[in-house]
């Protein structure tokens, strides 16, 4: 769906790059079967790869019964109950609901989204980390009346000036916010609307709003509920439902868990999977290589990206103090960006210096790389590979002997060389 949104604001370059394009509306039921689609051949896939590698798949909710026997009950009813002499849990999570009067009833998540039927039209999308934020830039994106209810602060634990950027140009293309609001009851309305209770969390006034679509994103939480954990003897975290696992073992030490269970670890697919296959290396294989979870680069998939790895600003700052911490920047336009249009109020629809590059080192280590940001197009493809240089411990010094590729926009982090401490402007004027 973020693809869906990228063409189309992809359609105006076109125009400025000389094509013919004539843009005549999103079919919304077309993305969503297209989408669809494409699940159903993923897990066509997963399936065949597991007969292909001997694994029985079978299609049932387990629980525990002791701590070497599961009930797997499957759809019909049937229980069937099978041992093992080590057995993984990997249940992940499911979104959250708030626990206010009627939001099971009026309002859907990210999960329902991928299968919408129905174009979702005027939507507000509660909560302000990753999954709204990238839901509200995409809708934006396709043309619907888009509103985020932020109760605090957009994307907390990530770097909070960078945050801030997001909202701002998201705000600028389109997407409405409400800060400071608190979604406190909802209610169907005749004709499908949804009436909106919102409490302003600063002054505690409220005031009602319609929409046709409410979508939460308030967090999503492990689905351990259900296992019977406590017959295995398995921990968990009375206040989230997660497993504490030191190295992926519970306290069980045949019992394992991988991925978004786990307590006080990232919530992110392709940490489940490297987490896994460590594991499974270690436990099979005479592997002896552990998950790291520091360093992890992560990339969220807002209308303009913002990829990053290690610390925030903040974050540095508070662990090596301020007169360690140099922060160097630089403020950019990309060279695909150049043709350009104004949008709707005057605003470009690229803008200069819109895209951003920081990165953070320690002055009491030789100046390591302990934060690296990038907000622009591409930011996944951007970062994964700075992610190597990071986990091998790179330094300032090797991102500037580093020869850029030009002209690319990650060619700006072999060339940074004006720090925020100096006070220069880090925008670009030429080229
Ligand atoms: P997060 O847990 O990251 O954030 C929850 C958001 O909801 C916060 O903004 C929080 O605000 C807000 N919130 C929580 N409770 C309430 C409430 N009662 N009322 C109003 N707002 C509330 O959740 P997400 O659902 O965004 O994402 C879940 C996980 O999925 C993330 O950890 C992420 O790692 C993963 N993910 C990764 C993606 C990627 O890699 N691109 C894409 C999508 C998801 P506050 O800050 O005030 O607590």
């Amino acid at each position: 769906m973020h693809q869906a949104g990228i063409l189309g604001e992809s359609f105006s370059d076109a125009k400025e790059y000389g094509w013919h394009v004539r843009n005549d509306g999103h079919n919304w039921n077309k993305m969503v079967t297209s989408i669809q689609d494409h699940i159903g051949s993923l897990n066509f896939g997963y399936r065949t790869a597991l007969r292909d590698n001997g694994v029985t798949y079978l299609n049932a909710f387990g629980s525990f019964i002791d701590a070497h026997t599961l009930a797997a009950t499957k759809k019909n009813g049937k229980i069937e109950t099978m041992t093992a002499n080590r057995i993984l849990i990997a249940v992940g999570g499911r979104p959250s609901y708030l626990d206010v009067p009627g939001a099971e009833e009026c309002c859907i998540t990210s999960d329902d989204i991928f299968s919408l039927p129905e174009a979702p039209g005027r939507t507000l999308c509660v909560g302000a980390s990753y999954i709204s934020l990238e839901t509200a830039g995409f809708l934006t994106a396709l043309g619907y009346d888009t509103t985020v209810a932020i109760r605090s602060i957009p994307l907390r634990g990530f770097d909070t000036e960078i945050a801030e950027k997001i909202v701002g140009y998201m705000e600028r293309h389109g997407t409405k916010f409400m800060r400071d609001s608190q979604p406190c009851a909802f209610e169907k309305r005749a004709g499908g609307k949804i009436a909106v209770k919102v409490k302003n969390t600063v002054f505690g006034n409220e005031f009602e709003t319609e929409f046709d679509t409410v979508i939460l994103a308030v967090g999503r939480h492990a689905v351990t509920a259900g296992l019977n954990l406590g017959a295995a003897g398995v921990r968990v975290n009375p206040r989230n439902g997660k497993i504490p696992c030191v190295d992926e073992v519970t306290n069980i030490s045949h019992i394992y868990a991988v991925g978004d269970v786990l307590d006080m670890r990232q919530e992110l697919t392709p940490v489940a999977i490297k987490a896994g296959v460590n594991l499974v290396n270690r436990i099979f294989s005479g592997g002896s290589i552990k998950m790291d979870y520091d360093l992890v680069p992560t990339t969220v998939f807002t209308p303009i990206e913002y990829g990053c790895i290690g610390m925030s600003e903040e974050l540095a700052i508070e662990t090596f103090g301020d007169e360690n911490v140099e922060i160097y920047q630089s403020y950019f336009k990309p060279l695909e960006w150049a043709v350009n249009h104004v949008e709707h109020d005057g605003v470009a629809h690229r803008e200069d210096n819109a895209c951003y590059a920081k990165l953070i080192t320690n002055l009491a280590d030789d100046e390591r790389v302990v934060g690296f940001h990038y907000v622009g197009p591409n930011a996944g493809e951007v970062t994964q590979g700075y992610a190597v240089a990071m986990k091998m411990g790179a330094k300032k010094s090797d991102f500037d002997g580093t020869v850029g590729i030009h002209p690319t926009v990650s060619e700006e982090f072999t060339i940074l060389s004006i720090t925020k401490r100096s006070g220069v402007d880090a925008t670009k004027r030429g080229c």
